[in-house]
């Protein structure tokens, strides 16, 4: 069956250590990639606009749990000045991240959203968590244009542990993502790469999940591991063997980055700030070089950054100190072009000959 042979050229893929034959992936995710998306980078500028979350992912610093940050919610007017800096920087997009914050309520989104879309041009992306279909509904009418929700992983019983349900509720994200697309939103998923307890199996199975859930946009990090967290502290122990386990590396990052922009030709892919928080010097580079089209650059106000620590030691590439390349240089410097307008994503009629041309 064709998806058996996609499943195994994905597992054969992510086991790939030649780099004669990475190289010849490199290349194959970054022609797919000019052919489909084009030499534009799009910058997204991200506002990260609340700290506060009631959940408790093993992983993730904001947890409820974690005591050690100062939690903060930016007022309306505080994330329209922010909003005015990206539109003043000439990005198209703005993209609103919180922790699951209920304090953001259905009404408070809304007029946010409405105010965005009336006093700028800018196109409005949300990733605020796990929200009712009453409230993502209200949002939608109000102007926004897309939503991030990543799946984290497909393997539901690691996806259960790491990532609690609240009490009396179900989490089932890739629901809340066919809830977001029948809603009109461009909708956005995606992976933690090399998550402790993520095989390689399961891993195959994600990419294989991003085509079928024909996803607008992508987003593909390392795990990082937070100290004030279970994970982070060795607390987890999953019980798979060691040559199971994927690693949270840069070169796997890129591999899924490289068979995600195969799987889905024509989707929007971010070389994340995870990735260049692995890798300082190059990841963001590396990211655009292997698959990806899209640069989120960070614009959350400096008091609050260092409370939105979901991982630490994080990247911070919109302002680049003096004498250092700023990150739109950066891109240049790649042969790419800055992007300009919202950035949709752009469906070509021709269709594509996918993972089972390039990866044959
Ligand atoms: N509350 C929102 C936004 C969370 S932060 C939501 O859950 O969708 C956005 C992303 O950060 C998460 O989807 C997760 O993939 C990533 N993330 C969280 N903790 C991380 C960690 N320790 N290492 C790498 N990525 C992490």
């Amino acid at each position: 069956m064709a998806a058996d042979d996609d499943r195994a050229r994905v597992l054969a893929w992510l086991r790939e250590e030649d780099p004669w034959r990475l190289e010849a992936l490199w290349r194959m995710a970054d022609t797919t990639r000019r052919e489909h998306v084009g030499d534009a980078v799009h910058l997204r500028g991200l506002i990260e606009i609340s700290a506060h979350c009631v959940r408790q992912c093993l992983y993730c610093g904001l947890r409820a749990e974690n005591a050690r940050i100062e939690r903060y919610r930016m007022s309306a007017d505080e994330i329209m000045d922010t909003v005015r800096e990206a539109e003043r920087r000439g990005y198209g997009t703005v993209v609103l991240q919180s922790g699951e914050d209920f304090a953001l309520t259905r009404f408070w989104v809304e007029s946010l959203v409405e105010r965005i879309k009336r006093e700028t041009g800018l196109a409005v992306t949300l990733g605020l968590g796990e929200r009712s279909e009453i409230e993502l509904a209200a949002w939608r009418r109000a102007g926004a244009d897309r939503y991030l929700l990543k799946f984290e992983t497909s393997d539901r019983e690691l996806y259960r542990q790491i990532h609690p349900p609240l009490p009396g509720r179900n989490s089932e994200r890739i629901a809340i993502l066919g809830t977001l697309r029948a809603l009109g939103y461009e909708t956005g998923g995606g992976v933690m790469v090399g998550i402790p307890g993520q095989s390689y199996a399961s891993l195959a199975e994600d990419i294989l999940l991003f085509r079928e859930l024909d996803l607008d946009m992508i987003g593909i990090g390392p795990y990082l591991p937070h100290p004030d967290t279970p994970m982070g502290r060795g607390e987890w122990r999953p019980g798979i063997a060691a040559e199971e386990q994927v690693p949270n590396s840069e070169q796997m990052t890129c591999k899924v980055i490289a068979l995600a922009r195969l799987a889905c030709p024509d989707a929007n892919i971010p070389s994340t700030t995870a990735l260049a928080t692995l890798n300082r010097v190059r990841g963001v580079e590396l990211g655009l070089m292997r698959g990806a089209n899209v640069f989120m650059p960070n614009l959350t106000p400096r008091r609050y950054r260092a409370n939105y620590q979901i991982y630490p030691g994080k990247a911070y590439l919109a302002d680049s100190a003096p004498g250092t390349p700023g990150i739109e240089d950066r891109i240049r410097r790649i042969g790419r072009i800055i992007g300009t307008g919202p950035g949709r994503r752009v469906m070509r009629v021709r269709s594509s000959p996918g993972l089972r041309a390039s990866l044959s």
